[in-house]
């Protein structure tokens, strides 16, 4: 029998915390008074949280394991969760705790209420550093300014998405995944709810920022044209101001005898100044063309040692 509810839970090292999540989800869980699974996406672990994930299988029915063959990081590990969950609506939750189970409850009544994308917003965020949360508003801003889809500012991947959502996000097998602009693409009904955000419950964040910027410039890349076009902007710009001076070099030179601006040095900063804007274009279009070269190898998304049994399904 197909559950009506599917939490899904990425898990990376997250030893300390995985008593604790699996025993407030199965108490807000029970609440709802429904069927519901919990699909705990092992990510590489290598401290022990896939012996853990295998005890709760064997213990608790309502729990589904995917164990990966490696670490491939968080949107691929909430992606093989979508993959192999059965609910009719599903709900992505971080392992640490940060986004408090109860929270479910309520995105479950928007569920109720007909919405097809129910996305938590961080009202409030404990325990996190002012550089993380710059940084993250900071980003939220430029995604706002330069891409069609509206992703909303303070939200994460804690949402419940219904059946029909996660069956499209199941068709968009793109390697570079940013799955909360996925989910707004998609263009069901939306609503947002406020929450609080917690402390991580036990660890340190698996995500450093080697890995947000990573995930900034999926989002960016994935989402918008903008950093290709700019080079075109730029350009014309240039094109115009080195117009400009050179009517003014005529003038001066043949009007005014003046020998301003004549020198090598000038030259040079030109040239140097201007190599350097075709640099980072380079590197623009580079990013690009790496990540084309990505899709177009068709490599799967992930790799499993183990996946659920459905003999049950
Ligand atoms: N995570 C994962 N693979 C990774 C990194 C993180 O599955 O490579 C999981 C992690 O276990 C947690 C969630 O993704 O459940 C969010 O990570 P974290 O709490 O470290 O990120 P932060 O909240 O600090 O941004
Ligand atoms: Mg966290």
């Amino acid at each position: 029998m197909k559950p009506v509810y599917s939490v899904i839970v990425p898990v990376f090292n997250e030893t300390g915390c995985l008593e604790e999540l699996h025993r407030r989800v199965s108490e807000v869980m029970e609440k709802t008074g429904e069927s519901w699974e919990l699909v705990l996406v092992d990510d590489g672990s290598t401290d022990g949280s896939t012996e853990m994930i295998h005890n709760f299988a064997q213990t608790d029915s309502h729990v589904r394991p995917v164990i990966f063959a490696r670490n491939y990081g968080h949107q691929l590990a909430v992606t093989a969760g979508m993959d192999y969950s059965r609910g009719q609506a599903v709900i992505v939750i971080d392992a640490d705790l940060q986004d408090p189970p109860e929270v479910m409850l309520d995105l479950i009544a928007k569920w109720r209420e007909g919405y097809e994308v129910v996305y938590a917003v961080r009202e409030e965020r404990e325990g996190e550093s002012g550089f993380k949360l710059f940084t993250a508003s900071l980003f939220y801003k430029v995604i706002h300014k330069i891409t069609d889809i509206k992703i909303p500012m303070n939200t994460g991947d804690f949402r419940l998405l219904d059946r029909k959502v996660v069956n499209v996000m199941n068709t968009m097998r793109e390697h570079q995944r940013f799955l909360r602009g996925m989910s707004i693409w998609t263009g069901f009904r939306q609503i947002g709810v406020p929450y609080k955000r917690a402390a991580r419950f036990a660890g340190s964040t698996k995500y450093p920022l080697k890995k947000m910027i990573k995930l900034a410039m999926t989002a960016i890349t994935s989402f918008s044209y903008f950093p290709l076009q700019l080079a075109t902007w730029v350009g014309a710009f240039f094109t115009a101001v080195s117009f400009l001076f050179l009517v003014v070099m005529i003038i001066l030179r043949f009007a005014a005898h003046s020998t301003f601006l004549a020198g090598q040095v000038t030259t040079l900063v030109a040239v140097i100044f201007l190599g350097g804007i075709q640099l980072i274009f380079l590197g623009v279009l580079g990013e690009y063309i790496g990540r084309i070269y990505d899709e177009v190898k068709g490599r799967p998304l992930y790799t499993t040692r183990e996946t659920p049994s459905d003999e049950n399904n």
